[in-house]
């Protein structure tokens, strides 16, 4: 017979599709925010209950595969294939550890595993209501870009149509342990403070980790001060994206204002102290060689985060591969090995892995889709990405 515990040992194996509920903005539920291709359902078709049922067969299948058959699924192997990336655990390896203790105290046959029905960890996007237009987000990531796109639609949701999120919340608060709030922008979507909301008035805000991926440019909506509600949560996780300084981080994170979202991050450690901040770039080829630059300005000058809580994110999705370091030409990529040596930054281990993540590979052939990916955001946004990275001229050909 098979020992809970041994099941750990085991690298088919991941805790999130048994204790996890995942779901898109626009409803797709599937397995974790890093599997983009397995979906187990729609909750514009279905409710989430129905979705997160033991009676659905997509998902039972997944469970079962993992469990019985000792395989990861495909989509999995392609992610968590290796167990780290840019000198952390793979999300496979962490989410393993992280709910390893409830997962042994909760079941205890093979059976209960394939069948559960409760959801420890909760991370339910509610819509793609943004307030920004990242140049790398899709449409479907944000009503912004979906906009400037002139895509068919602009605001997706999974909450409409009957849904019922809230049943299923209030179904799974007596184990719930983790929730993430992602987005779109979780601190501008009223459905994000109805859960808050709801999660206050069972009084077991004290048990649960809330964590967030925002970009911090806003701190309310309406009346509802979303500091007001972190100061009443004492796990509290903001992971901010934010990826380069000044004018740079306004062209990547188009629509911001940088200095008022530094402002934001003040205020936050100023009134949350006891919030956990950690500091989440998307890596691309723009920003690579200011990363030296961008993490002493973030963690040593102005203390804002500290370094040991840098989270580096490659940018994600085949449609930004062009933008990928690994794109970059060999020139350019060996000045950025350069300037990691010239300013010790290399000894970092995150940009050492950073460094051998863009070495590992030459994508330079999608150079030619990289300058149709800027000429694009020049047009769509009015920027002028010369004037802001003039060193990357060469990649323009010019
Ligand atoms: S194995 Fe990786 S991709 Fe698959 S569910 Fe777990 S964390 Fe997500």
């Amino acid at each position: 017979m098979t020992r809970i515990p041994s099941l750990f040992d085991r690298k088919s194996f991941c805790v999130l599709p048994i204790i996890h509920a995942f779901v898109k903005p626009d409803g797709r539920a599937g397995l974790c925010c890093m599997n983009g291709s397995e979906r187990i359902g729609n909750t514009n078709d279905n409710t989430f209950q129905e979705i997160y049922s033991s009676n659905n067969t997509s998902l039972r299948t997944i469970r079962e595969k993992m469990i019985l058959n000792e395989e990861l699924p495909e989509s999995c192997q392609k992610i968590c294939g290796k167990d780290d990336l840019y000198a952390h655990n793979s999300y496979r390896v962490e989410s393993n550890k992280i709910f390893r203790k409830q997962f042994v105290e909760e079941f205890e046959t093979l059976d209960q595993i394939i069948n559960n029905e409760k959801y420890f960890y909760v991370d339910i996007r509610f819509s793609n209501l943004c307030n920004l237009r990242c140049i790398y987000c899709k449409p479907q990531e944000s009503t912004r870009v979906a906009e400037i796109k002139k895509m068919h639609f602009s605001l997706l949701t999974s909450t409409g149509n009957d849904s019922n999120l809230l049943d299923f919340m209030q179904a799974n608060l007596d184990h719930l342990v983790e929730i993430n709030f992602a987005g779109g922008e979780p601190t501008i979507m009223k459905e994000h403070y109805d859960v808050l909301d709801m999660l206050i008035a069972s009084n077991r805000v004290k048990d649960i980790k809330v964590r967030y991926n925002t970009n911090l440019q806003s701190l309310s909506l309406g009346k509802r001060n979303v500091i007001d509600y972190w100061k009443q949560f004492p796990k509290l996780h903001l992971a901010v994206s934010l990826d380069d300084i000044g004018e740079r981080c306004e062209f990547t994170r188009d629509g911001s204002d940088w200095k008022e979202l530094i402002e934001n991050i003040k205020t936050v450690k100023q009134q949350v102290p006891h919030a956990f901040l950690t500091l989440n770039p998307v890596v691309t080829m723009f920003n690579i060689m200011y990363m030296p630059e961008i993490i002493e300005y973030y963690t040593t000058e102005t203390k804002l985060f500290n370094l040991k809580d840098l989270w580096l994110m490659p940018v994600s999705g085949e449609e930004t591969h062009c933008i990928n370091v690994k794109a970059l030409p060999a020139d350019i990529k060996q000045q950025v090995v350069e300037h990691y040596k010239e300013t010790g930054a290399i000894e970092i281990s995150q940009l050492k892995s950073l460094l051998d993540d863009m070495m590992s590979k030459d994508w330079s052939d999608l150079l030619p889709d990289t300058r149709v990916f800027i000429r694009d955001i020049e047009q769509t946004r009015g920027k002028n990405f010369l004037k802001t990275y003039p060193e990357l001229a060469t990649i323009m050909d010019v």
